[in-house]
């Protein structure tokens, strides 16, 4: 596999301000539309449940599954409301922070913002 396709395979992550409880950093996923979602829970397999992590719908059913951090996407729960755009405002400024992460001379701000 490609550099690029690897890439357009990747889950679109943004870093959680939560770590897990043994410490690792935990992610969010932004899917296509817009919809931020929270890990709910990982199997052996590699399968990975996500429930939707909209703190204004905290009882959005919403749910998507994937393998591992990889597309494809199954979308299990449809959601209870239209995607936001403060979710597109968070995707971008993830992808600007990881951007400056990817430069070794911002790397070490890059965790305290
Ligand atoms: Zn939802």
């Amino acid at each position: 596999m490609d550099e690029l396709t690897e890439a357009f395979n990747k889950l679109n992550l943004v870093p959680s301000s939560t770590k897990k409880k043994d410490g690792t950093q935990s992610w969010l996923f932004l899917d296509e539309v817009g919809h931020e979602y929270k890990v709910s829970y990982e199997a052996t397999s590699g399968i990975i449940t996500w429930r939707c992590n909209n703190s204004q719908f905290p009882n959005c059913p919403g749910k998507a599954a994937t393998n591992g951090y990889n597309k494809p996407v199954t979308f299990k729960v449809p959601h209870e409301f239209a995607p936001s755009i403060k979710t597109k405002v968070k995707e971008l400024s993830a992808n600007i922070k990881s951007m400056a992460a990817n430069n070794p001379d911002t790397t070490k701000n890059y965790f305290r913002v």
